[in-house]
């Protein structure tokens, strides 16, 4: 029997896979376009939604969800868009009870105006900041590297992350096209990343197969692997990522909609998890894919049977698996768990 998305809503909740441009409000992004006299290839809510949401009918490949990103990215190039966003997500986490989120963005993508790096991300750190202060959502930033720009701003994204340690940046990733741009290219990056004793995460395995998630784990050495659908293909590697407790996040709806895999029921989310794997419930995009940690949680209840213990295990491998300082990390991990043995006790004495 499926869960009910308003018995998820009060578990708590990590989000570590999020990307600030493809999670932004649709008012948000009209009022914006006004603002910055922006013309928007569509001017009203349900047009514009058309054109950003995209879902397993309107998209056919992560190519074709990617062009989303081409609107959103029309208005993230000013400060006070950047600072806007990243407050209202935070408020959009609040809503859901997810404790902590893990934002990542590229801030190369937002200096079309000319903004520079750093002030990008002073602008999305005080956006979080706030966010932070009104909402009690806690924090952590991840720079991104996008493999068909080029290794070269890879390694100045590096450069920019390690600036930025302890000062809101937990971890840097690598995302884009995997089969044309191999991993490997930007190893520089990553060894400036690892040398100085920062985490990683990379997208591999979303759109194309094992040997990319190899090059991620054994090239870029990175501690988490984002998407990695097609680990399953590879016995071996899996058994690897299993025995060296390396956390998945996985993004259902993402994966859906871009046709990593053919529907929900095919997703390799209940063997990995019934193999022991360490898999993590993420939006990845809450704008395109129309999404939140609550509805994600409850499609892998609709379409791949977890129960509410299965799911709340989910969580907690989600709280193992932040970039958080390790003593952090054990304190908000046992504030989760009181938490959600006080929603059981609640439950159960609803049912007395
Ligand atoms: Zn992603």
């Amino acid at each position: 029997m499926e869960v009910s998305q308003e018995l998820l809503l009060p578990l708590p909740k990590t989000d570590l896979h999020c990307h600030l441009d493809g999670s932004l409000r649709i008012e948000t992004m009209l009022e914006l376009a006004e603002e910055q006299k922006v013309n928007l290839p569509a001017n009203d809510p349900d047009s514009l939604r058309a054109l950003v949401v995209k879902n397993q009918d309107n998209c056919k490949s992560l190519e074709e969800y990617l062009k989303a990103f081409e609107i959103t990215l029309m208005l993230l190039q000013t400060r006070e868009a950047l600072t806007r966003v990243a407050y209202e997500l935070l408020e959009d986490c609040a809503k859901e009870n997810v404790w902590y989120i893990e934002v990542r963005f590229s801030p190369i993508l937002h200096t079309k105006k000319g903004l520079k790096l750093i002030h990008i991300m002073d602008a999305v750190i005080e956006g979080l900041a706030r966010g932070e202060k009104d909402f009690g959502v806690k924090w952590g930033i991840i720079i991104s590297g996008i493999r068909e720009i080029s290794p070269d701003i890879s390694v100045r994204l590096a450069e920019l992350c390690v600036a930025y340690k302890n000062r809101g940046v937990v971890g840097f990733d690598l995302a884009g096209s995997e089969e044309a741009h191999p991993a490997k290219e930007h190893l520089k990056a990553f060894y400036t990343i690892i040398n100085n004793n920062i985490n990683c995460t990379v997208h591999a395995g979303e759109s194309f197969g094992p040997e990319s998630i190899h090059q991620a784990l054994h090239y870029l050495r990175t501690h988490r692997l984002g998407h990695a659908v097609r680990l399953k293909e590879n016995g071996d590697l899996l058994n690897y990522v299993n025995d060296h407790r390396i956390p998945l996040e996985i993004c259902l709806s993402s994966n859906v909609h871009t046709h990593a895999v053919p529907d929900y029921e095919h997703h390799p989310l209940r063997f990995y998890y019934d193999y022991g794997l360490r898999v993590t419930i993420n939006t990845d995009n809450r704008l395109v894919s129309d999404t939140t940690v609550t509805k994600e949680l409850y499609l892998a209840s609709k379409h791949l049977n977890f129960t509410l213990d299965e799911i709340k295990n989910l969580l907690i491998f989600g709280f193992k698996s932040t970039f958080l300082p390790y003593h952090h990390k054990v304190k908000m991990l046992n504030a989760a768990l009181k938490k959600m043995a006080e929603i059981s006790e609640t439950k159960t004495e609803d049912r007395l």
